[in-house]
């Protein structure tokens, strides 16, 4: 019985936030104890980069791994600050090999949730950055996971594909695992001087409620900043709104699951 907590961050939208949640949240989780383990599942590799590490200097990736052709100790690489226990599992343009390869194999849509099996132990939450798109790479993590985060752009069409989502996580809850939950819908890039951002952030409570996080992630340039020099916003600029507003959504999202503890 696996006691980590294994949360896809996804979204097939590309540029709503996906990954500055998953590389921030998991460096806030680091910072304040927690052992995590931040995967990178886009071919892209930005998360890897976003924690200092060259994606083209890899001998090995996750994609490695997903094929069976490496152990999780030979593709994890450490990333130590801002505290020991933060470990990542990076990804660069092989990755795009896995999403081919698990088409051809049996345990195509297991081969995440096998990988991680075998790390239980090792950490207490385990991030997934989910590539823009509902491909296998997306359904494997969604397979692995017991939670996903949603994180949405307040802006017009900031719904439209939510529903294609919804749908897909429903199907894996129904087939694949039973333990799938939303774990949480995020507003990223919020600016509250926008109308059309405060409507479509009222909108997402109105439809959702218990499940939009209270932590709403503002605009900030530190945010942006912060990936071009291989770091964590709380490690460029601690004080900035950004890494603010992630310690704050790293606080909720450990509360939420002291609140409704996992099925596991
Ligand atoms: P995704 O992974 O969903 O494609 P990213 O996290 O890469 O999205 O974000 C897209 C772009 O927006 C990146 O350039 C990122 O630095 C920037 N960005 C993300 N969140 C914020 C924010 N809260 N404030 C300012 N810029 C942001
Ligand atoms: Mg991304």
């Amino acid at each position: 019985m696996s006691s980590i907590r294994t949360i896809a961050i996804a979204n097939q939208k590309g540029g709503v936030g996906k990954t500055t949640t998953a590389v921030n949240l998991a460096a806030s989780l680091a910072a304040i104890g927690r052992r995590v383990l931040l995967v990178d599942l886009d071919p892209q590799g930005n998360a890897t980069m976003g924690v200092g590490v060259d994606k083209n200097g890899l001998e090995r990736t996750g994609c490695d791994l997903l094929m069976g052709e490496a152990g999780f100790a030979d593709c994890v690489v450490r990333i130590e600050a801002p505290a020991p226990g933060f470990d990542l599992l990076p990804s660069n343009g092989d990755m795009t090999a896995a999403e081919v390869g698990l088409m051809q194999s049996d345990q195509r849509e297991r081969a995440l949730a096998e990988a991680l099996a075998s790390v239980a132990d090792a950490y207490e939450i385990v991030l997934v950055d989910c590539p823009p798109s509902l491909n296998m790479l997306t359904v494997n993590a969604l397979v692995a996971a017991d939670g996903v985060l949603i994180p949405i752009q307040c802006e017009y069409y900031a719904l439209e594909g939510l529903s294609a989502l919804l749908d897909t996580v429903e199907q894996i809850r129904g087939s694949r695992n039973a333990g799938l939950r939303i774990e949480g819908i995020l507003r990223t890039m919020h600016d509250p001087r926008n109308n059309l951002a405060n409507q479509v952030s009222t909108q997402l409570v109105t439809h959702f409620t218990a499940e939009v996080y209270r932590t709403i992630i503002p605009r900030n340039v530190r945010l942006a900043e912060a990936p071009s020099h291989g770091l964590p916003a709380l490690l460029y600029d601690q004080s900035s709104r950004g890494a603010v507003a992630y310690q704050a959504l790293a606080s909720e999202v450990l509360r939420r699951r002291e609140r409704t503890p996992s099925a596991a």
